[in-house]
């Protein structure tokens, strides 16, 4: 599997671009409203990266991580659960065609119950192994596509074809696997929405409850992974926690890069077919509601900035062109952003950007061998 890795790794790295960039239009916006959104969106924010921040790229980032914290609510999430402590609850543990799967449950606040499953390498013991946390998306069944676990054939068919499993690819390649059902995303971590009030939108109901308490649904998502990490650290056994990757595509991703760049504890970070800007040129938004962190833009930066949080620690992202959610330009803008903020701070080789030839989805040739070099750099 490595030599086969290391063979693609030269072709996904090969310096060009494959295919062409996604077709579809994000700015039908008629004159006025382009005027307008220009108006409110065109500016960069207060806390955008400069090399001139009083004190240096360090107090840059102390600063902006600190505003990210307030802007996603985490500092109110914190007081509201005051006095709380995750408890994690394992089931038995199973073999399963080659590997040991456990189902587990992480209570992040008092009531809320974060099932997650650990998959792990069979007889790893005693050397403690690296270990990646896989975030999926708006799938409601998602962190058991994510670890393999599938409700029928044809789940399994669907997912595998377009490498949809990274958990399973993990422990295969001598990973334990940690792969969380994320809040208001999977079916078992969410709000209702009675008479379909929004939308009929588990995910937008979240967001709706977390605005009115002055939470943001990223925040709590950030949070149920800090939780996670917190046990990972003191109480996982057979974890090298001083290597730890974090990885999803899509609102995966998005909470990827909102986890790497306040979490040191992330060493690299892989956030697949979503970290771009917030919005196109003319004002287009591309991510889903739910991922709306008020004021992010203004008071803060627009989405390269942040994810350039994650320095010096280790990025790797793709898109593909034949993703309909997002648009060359913008990801480019992005990418270009953050190349210019890794190499500012002499560590270009840290940062991996790739459009690669498929649409919304993983592409494990590209990724791998990078969180490899840096998790299992012996191997
Ligand atoms: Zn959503």
């Amino acid at each position: 599997m490595r030599d086969v890795l290391a063979v693609m790794w030269v072709f996904a790295f090969a310096p060009v671009v494959v295919g062409d960039p996604p077709a579809r239009s994000f700015d039908s916006y008629s004159d006025q409203e382009r005027a307008h959104l220009k108006r409110i969106h065109g500016q960069p924010g207060t806390l955008s990266y400069t090399p001139d921040y009083p004190g240096g790229f360090e107090a840059w980032q102390d600063a902006a991580r600190a505003k990210l914290k307030e802007l996603l609510g985490m500092d109110r999430i914190a007081s509201q659960v005051l006095g709380h402590k995750p408890v994690v609850h394992l089931e038995q543990e199973q073999a399963v065609d080659g590997y040991r799967q456990q189902l587990a449950r992480i209570e992040t606040e008092p009531g809320i119950d974060i099932p997650f499953w650990i998959l792990r390498p069979l007889g790893h013991e005693p050397n403690k192994l690296p270990v990646v946390i896989c975030a999926h998306g708006h799938d409601a069944d998602g962190w058991n596509t994510y670890a393999g676990v599938y409700n029928e054939k044809q789940h399994q068919v669907l997912t595998e074809k377009k490498h949809g499993n990274p958990g399973v690819q993990a422990v295969r390649q001598g990973y334990i696997a940690i792969v969380p059902a994320t809040r208001g995303l999977a079916r078992p971590t969410s709000i209702s929405d009675p008479n379909g009030r929004h939308g009929n939108r588990i995910c937008r109901a979240q967001l709706m409850h977390c605005l009115l308490a002055g939470r943001t649904a990223m925040g709590e998502r950030v949070w149920d992974i800090t939780c996670l990490l917190d046990w990972i650290v003191s109480d996982l056994s057979g974890a090298d926690t001083s290597r730890i990757g974090m990885l999803g595509n899509s609102g995966g991703g998005v909470l990827t890069v909102y986890v790497a760049a306040l979490d040191e504890r992330i060493a690299v970070a892989h956030p697949s077919c979503s970290l771009t800007c917030f919005a196109s040129e003319s004002g287009y938004i591309f991510h889903c509601d739910c991922c709306m962190v008020p004021a992010i833009k203004t008071e803060l930066a627009d989405m390269a900035d942040i994810a350039a949080l994650t320095i010096p620690r280790q990025l790797v992202v793709v898109h593909g062109v034949k993703d309909e959610l997002h648009s060359a330009p913008a990801v480019n803008r992005a990418m270009a952003r953050l190349e210019h903020i890794y190499s500012q701070c002499n560590i270009r080789e840290k940062f991996r950007f790739r459009w690669q030839p498929e649409g919304h989805r993983f592409y494990p040739t590209v990724f791998w061998p990078v969180m490899n070099s840096v998790l299992q750099p012996d191997e």
